[in-house]
């Protein structure tokens, strides 16, 4: 029979990594495991914030998350509120910066760092991490919890006894990344309810058929989600156009919005404005001054010099202007009326997300209810505790995920090393 750890954490990620440094410093040396699946503990942590890691955000707050009951995060936040989760890095050494929307990077802007210091920290307490080991069953037992799992280097059966457990296993996002259903495998297995899950913070798939020759080209713009007349969100930023759909950051901020919609059965529908600085009347006005300055240019390189070519061939395309070779003297007042309103407004109807495996966060997971909020322990199997994207929360996209995985890290570890 193996020893039993008196913490064994499963998931060495963001959030396990935070439980395992903060179980550690309130325990002796060497009753803190770590077993990851991956060759590497927070493999995932390194390609976050395009590969500088946007460690937290300091608006981070209930409103920013979401799930059935986004106030579970409440008490994780009052304990481990930001600053404190900044204190937490600064020191173990880990210097930060804070970037535009309150976001929060490592100064070097690079994620390796905000790794290396979480790995150095585990060794100076002396957690014992074991990578390619993949846990696989769970069971409560007398003196706490027995799991069973493989080596995934040599296929051997593993097993190990603990007095406590944390599950870090993180979500199903980015299968590449190490993302995967075992965490919700196993939960389930012990009773604990799962919801479905769905992609969050993902590029969004649309009908392409007037913005296939947009494909590639980068826009700043103003997004505007609505179902029906309703608005659901609005984003502005660098919006980009793919051979499936758009990508860029206000895209990825609604998409957990748009993945919601669509998946209970409503529509959701894209409005682009191109030019949030200006009024429609404006551009109305700017289109039938450059008819008249220039009457005789071919319409297809009519919008050139006021938005790119191929934006402005395609406006006018959906606009039923046709063909492109008549002279701008041939655009009525109406036409000119419409190319300025698509401008406002291009429509794009939402036909999905570009897939679990090209997400950045889980929507769903554990039900919350089932968890002590104080503690992040199970209130159905005691000595069990949750953290980070395996439960039923995710953040928007800006580091509220990883503020999410550190608090609710520390919040467990701390409950669990009592
Ligand atoms: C490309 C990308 C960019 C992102 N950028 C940001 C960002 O800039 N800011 C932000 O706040 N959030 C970002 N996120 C989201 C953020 O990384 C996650 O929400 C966060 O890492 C979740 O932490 P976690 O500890 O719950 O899970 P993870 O960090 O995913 O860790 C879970 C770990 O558990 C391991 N594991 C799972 N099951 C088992 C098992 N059965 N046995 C052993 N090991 C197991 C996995 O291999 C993994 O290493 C990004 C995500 C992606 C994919």
């Amino acid at each position: 029979m193996s020893t039993l750890v008196p913490v064994l954490i499963v998931g060495g990620g963001a959030s396990g990594m935070a439980a395992a440094i903060t179980a550690a410093s309130h325990l002796p040396q060497g009753s803190v495991t770590v077993l990851e699946r991956g060759a590497r503990v927070g493999r995932k942590l390194l390609a976050t914030g395009n590969g500088r890691c946007n460690l937290t955000n300091r608006l981070a707050a209930e409103d920013r998350y979401h799930g059935k009951d986004p106030a579970f995060v409440r008490s994780a936040f009052r304990r481990f509120p930001v600053k404190s989760n900044l204190d937490f890095f600064y020191k173990m050494g880990l210097m930060t910066v804070e970037e535009e929307d309150g976001k929060m990077y490592p100064r070097s802007l690079q994620a390796a760092a905000v790794l290396d210091i979480l790995r150095l920290e585990m060794e100076r307490l002396g957690v014992q991490v074991q990578t390619d080991v993949e846990v696989r069953g769970i069971k409560k037992t007398e003196s706490g919890f027995l799991l069973d799992g493989a080596d995934l280097k040599t296929g051997e059966a593993k097993r190990w006894n603990a007095r406590k457990v944390i599950l870090a296993c993180g979500g199903e996002a980015s299968g590449g990344l190490g993302g995967s259903d075992l965490g919700y495998r196993l939960l389930k297995s012990l009773g604990h309810p799962v919801t479905a899950r769905l992609p969050g913070i993902v590029q969004l798939k649309t009908d392409v058929t007037a913005t296939k020759g947009l494909s590639g080209s980068k826009f700043d713009a103003a997004l505007t989600l609505t179902e029906g007349r309703r608005i659901i969100r609005q984003e502005q930023g660098e919006l980009l156009f793919t051979d499936y759909g758009v990508s860029g950051p206000p895209v990825m901020q609604l998409s957990a919005s748009a993945a919601r919609l669509l998946d209970s059965g409503r529509k959701a529908q894209l409005f682009i404005d191109f030019a949030p600085d200006l009024a429609q009347e404006r551009i109305t006005g700017m289109l039938t001054g450059r008819r008249k300055a220039r009457p005789d240019k071919r319409l297809e390189d009519f919008m050139t010099g006021f938005v790119p070519k191929r934006l402005g061939q395609c406006l006018l395309k959906t606009a039923g202007v046709q063909p492109l070779s008549r002279p701008a003297s041939s655009l009525s007042d109406a036409e000119c009326g419409e190319v300025a309103r698509l401008m406002k407004a291009f429509p794009l109807a939402v036909t999905g997300t570009n897939g679990m495996k090209n997400a950045q966060v889980t929507i769903g997971g554990a039900e919350t209810a089932f968890f002590d909020p104080e503690t992040m322990e199970s209130r159905l199997v005691p000595g069990l505790f949750v953290t980070g994207e395996l439960y039923d929360i995710d953040g928007d996209c800006g580091g509220f995920n990883l503020q999410w995985a550190w608090s609710s890290g520390r919040l467990a570890a701390e409950a669990a090393a009592r």
